[in-house]
């Protein structure tokens, strides 16, 4: 693995090429939600409790992964990630080509198109035709 030169600060961030995937998080979510739905109608505090501490673990499967090397970690270290491709491009000097959102960025513009779909399935299914 090349390491940057002594004295360099490395900043990964602008050498990354990383893609986030909430879609784990996302499907664990809607499970999580159905868990907390029953445990309030059964007015059950200990099932409550239970199931609000399990929502770190939906937390937990947020995800990034790396383009170049191939590694999945959790979304908010994303910015400690640097494979040997990272160091290479920073030692090299070479900023990325196409500079896209950072995952946390992605993230959330995927939420913003998978709730603009659920208010489309929601007003599909209030037509009449339906
Ligand atoms: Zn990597």
């Amino acid at each position: 693995m090349r390491r940057p030169p002594p004295g360099a600060i490395l900043v990964p961030q602008e050498y990354q090429r990383l893609v986030a995937n909430p879609f784990l998080a996302l499907a664990l979510l809607i499970a999580w939600l159905g868990a907390m739905r029953l445990a309030l109608l059964a007015r059950n505090f200990v099932a409550v409790a239970v199931v609000g501490v399990c929502f770190f673990g939906v937390i937990r499967l947020l995800h990034y992964h790396c383009l170049d090397c191939g590694h999945t970690g959790w979304l908010f270290r994303w910015r400690v990630h640097a494979c040997e491709a990272v160091v290479a491009r920073q030692v090299a000097g070479r900023v990325r080509r196409w500079r896209g959102p950072t995952p946390t960025v992605q993230v959330v513009l995927w939420l913003y198109v998978i709730g603009c779909a659920v208010i489309a399935l929601g007003v599909l299914r209030l037509m009449p035709s339906f």
